[in-house]
């Protein structure tokens, strides 16, 4: 059974609610309904009440980032584009056996690590030439400082969003992001 996509007043897609919970803050005015499932009703003791599908905050909320969720290639890609962040060639744009990689900005054999703001994507050809290099060495820094993406919270809980809900997602966060998500 499908949850509630919960956005923040901002839009941003936060997360996906039980229904039960999402439909509380709906009655304690904390959210209000954007999309409704018309195929659903939620039945309490006292009453029938209409599934809602997409509730937006009522107040924007500052969500601390509690779990440091694993950085998979798929999403450190989506991430950056699908482009090295070094020579910024696309995805598209990589000769004959040339892939996307993912490098480590501090190495690990320097004591680098895996979080989102320690890798980039990179080509293989620039990933080769960095090697275990810090970027100062070699005078190589990736054009967009990483950081961690807020849509990781997501990951989880869009295995079995609705088409009304994944619209909601590509809204904010684009086309790639949506496709990211899907096939993670
Ligand atoms: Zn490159």
């Amino acid at each position: 059974m499908t949850g509630c996509l919960a956005l923040n007043a901002s839009f941003e897609p936060l997360t996906v609610l039980p229904i039960r919970r999402a439909l509380r803050l709906v009655i304690d005015r904390k959210a209000e309904v954007l999309e409704v499932d018309r195929t659903r009703v939620f039945r309490s003791e006292k009453r029938e009440l209409a599934c809602p599908s997409v509730i937006r905050l009522v107040r924007y909320v500052h969500v601390p980032r509690k779990f440091r969720r694993q950085v998979t290639n798929t999403f450190l890609f989506a991430r950056d584009g699908y482009r090295c962040q070094y020579c910024n060639r696309h995805k598209s744009e990589l000769r004959g056996r040339e892939f996307l990689t993912r490098d480590h900005v501090l190495p690990l054999s320097l004591g680098g690590d895996n979080r989102w703001e320690n890798v980039v994507t990179a080509c293989s050809a620039c990933n080769n030439r960095k090697g275990s290099h810090l970027p100062s060495e070699v005078g190589m820094h990736p054009l967009h400082p990483p950081h961690e993406p807020n849509y990781v919270e997501l990951v989880w809980a869009v295995r079995r969003i609705t088409l009304v809900q994944a619209k909601y997602i590509r809204m904010f966060y684009g086309e790639d992001v949506l496709r990211a998500l899907q096939s993670s």
